[in-house]
């Protein structure tokens, strides 16, 4: 490709709506444009990535054995309320009404599509298993589009179901999606983790996301150098049994006056106990209306997620203070002993004693409170957030912690859809039973940005070889010196007959240009062609290193060979 006939509007600025080294260089790169919040235009040099990363995928998933489909993006509303999603989707679900009044979703997902497929079209035991996947534009109009291509409103998702006879088969199916994903990734020259995902109150035993490491990545996740373990912090167990306080005798219990003190830190430092021996009472109220108190050792964070999942609602809040003056509570001063509510310890209080908590009066504590003595929690559960340091799950060695972007997420759905639609099939014995499903997510879109996010310097990208737009960029410095432009022009010719994917920087401009869009673009290899000419050489550079090295025009013809 010459880049004189191309189309590369490369910019010196980020647009002012860029934050992140993803969305700053695929737009100055000329890879991307921004249309509206979160939707966004491939030009041709973003769209080759894309197509890359699709290819991949594609290759993969289809060794895997499972089924290329296309299924349409606008979706009726019935097979949405099918499932009960039609309302719990909320205002992510992008709706719209046809001429007649009709009711459609912008597919966010394609559960229910799918298994309606399905339903219609297999009914023995002798279809299954079947594994199909799509590669699509999905529509999803998040509150906080952002990050370019990382969190958009509209994206291309490779979206892939499978459906079995049981729930064993169906682990299978799983197991070697798990294994699919994880070639993908590494074909993709990707630094990622595969982590255990939380499952959700209704979800599957199986769940995975797979994860780029990047610092600017929302997931937050506890990984182990050791072991290899790897956990998001609202999935990971929290190994409370390795970090407790030794064994004490139990002293008698005292309220003691503690004047305006009521954080964890300042009723610590007030009394001279450690963080550890302070519990706070954390009063929520669930999404069903409920009000509920759960205690957690001072020194460890409560994560919502892991209590949501427990209690089985779809959110969670913490109370106001006018909420809690409404109950009598004193904002600061809450604690167990004598609450009216029911009152849930994280595992963290379990077998702590001699500790302190609020009186449920203005400026004062209860100090040696011990269970089941003074009061005794309905149940201990982990409510804990993970975090650096804490022991391994697996092999309990330190954990670490890092954020990232998860680019990918493997469920096993079990029968949740399939009951709801009534996915059933007639198994060997004559009977009807529903179909086990799982389902398998690759954000397309999202992994061209993880690229950079992981593949990137000052100047711009250096794409991993896979997926780059072009494997080799020619530059010639000064297209208006003959012999340079017939050099560079004869390069270009070799390097098209033995199929290197070749982009020729032909344009007439300056070379310190030629250079500053070639970091930009971040292509791997590059040939520049300049006054080396005379001396019959060229230089060769790789994007990611600082050396360059001179090859004999005549030595090149074998040096394309290489490149292959
Ligand atoms: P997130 O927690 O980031 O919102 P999700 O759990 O909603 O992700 P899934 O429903 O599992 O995501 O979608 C499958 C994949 O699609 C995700 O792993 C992610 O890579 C990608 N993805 C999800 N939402 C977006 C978005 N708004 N823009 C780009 N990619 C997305
Ligand atoms: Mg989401």
């Amino acid at each position: 490709m010459r880049a004189s006939q191309y189309f590369l509007p490369t910019l010196k600025e980020a647009p002012s709506e860029a934050e992140v080294p993803s969305h700053i260089f695929l737009v100055r790169g000329g890879f991307i444009r921004q249309l509206a919040a979160g939707l966004y235009e491939y030009l041709p040099l973003g769209l080759r990535v894309l197509k890359k990363i699709e290819n991949i995928i594609r290759k993969h998933m289809d060794d895997a054995g499972a089924l290329e489909v296309l299924l349409p993006i606008l979706t009726p509303a019935e097979l949405w309320q099918e499932t009960g999603r039609w309302d719990v989707y909320g205002k992510e679900l992008f709706r719209v009404e046809d001429r007649k009044g009709r009711l459609f979703a912008l597919g966010p997902t394609h559960e229910e599509t799918i298994t309606d497929l399905v339903r219609k079209n297999i009914r023995s035991y002798k279809d299954l298993p079947k594994n199909f996947y799509q590669i699509q534009t999905k529509f999803r109009d998040e509150a906080r589009p952002r990050y370019g291509l990382i969190r958009g409103r509209e994206f291309i998702m490779k979206d892939a179901y499978s459906f079995d006879v049981s729930e064993e088969m169906a682990v299978k199916s799983y197991e070697i999606m798990k294994e699919t994903y994880n070639k993908i990734f590494s074909e993709l020259g990707l630094d990622y983790l595969m982590v255990e995902a939380d499952t959700g109150a209704i979800g599957g035993k199986y769940s995975h996301e797979f994860v780029v490491k990047a610092a600017n990545g929302e997931a937050h996740i506890v990984y182990c150098e050791n072991c290899g373990y790897a956990a998001n912090v609202e999935a990971a167990k929290y190994e409370f049994e390795l970090d407790k306080l030794p064994p004490e005798e139990e002293k008698p219990l005292e309220k003691v006056h503690t004047p305006n003190v009521s954080s964890v830190e300042d009723v610590a430092k007030f009394l001279g106990v450690s963080p550890k021996k302070i519990v706070k009472t954390l009063i929520y109220i669930l999404s069903d209306g409920t009000a509920v108190a759960v205690l957690i050792r001072g020194d460890r964070e409560l994560n919502e997620t892991k209590l949501i999942n427990y209690f089985n609602v779809n959110d969670a809040r913490l109370a106001t203070s006018e909420e809690l003056e409404k109950m009598g509570l004193v904002e600061g001063f809450v604690g167990p002993i004598g609450l009216d509510l029911p009152v849930y310890a994280d595992v963290s209080v379990q077998d702590l004693h001699n500790f302190v908590v609020g009186a449920n009066e203005k400026d004062y504590h209860y100090i040696n409170v011990n269970i089941p003595r003074d009061f005794k929690p309905i149940e201990f559960v982990d409510f804990s957030t993970a975090r650096e340091g804490d022991p391994c799950p697996n092999c309990k060695a330190p954990l670490k912690e890092t954020t990232g972007l998860e680019v990918g997420h493997i469920f096993l759905l079990g029968t949740k859809y399939s009951d709801a639609m009534k996915a059933y099939f007639v198994d060997k014995d004559g009977k009807e039973k529903p179909i086990v499903m799982g389902c398998y997510g690759i954000g397309v879109s999202r992994l061209m940005a993880a690229a950079v996010e992981q593949n990137h310097d000052e100047n711009g990208i250096i794409w991993p070889e896979s997926i780059a737009p072009f494997k080799l960029q020619i530059l010639a410095l000064n297209m208006k010196d003959e012999k340079i432009k017939e050099v560079a022009e004869n390069i270009y010719k070799k390097a098209k007959e033995k199929g290197i994917e070749v982009l020729f920087d032909d344009r007439e401009m300056s070379a310190g240009a030629k250079f500053k869009d070639a970091d930009l673009i971040g292509i791997p290899h590059r040939i520049v062609v300049g006054k080396g000419v005379k001396n019959n050489v060229v230089e060769y550079q790789h994007r990611a290193k600082k050396e360059k090295e001179e090859i004999p025009i005549d030595k090149v013809d074998e040096f394309l060979e290489k490149l292959r």
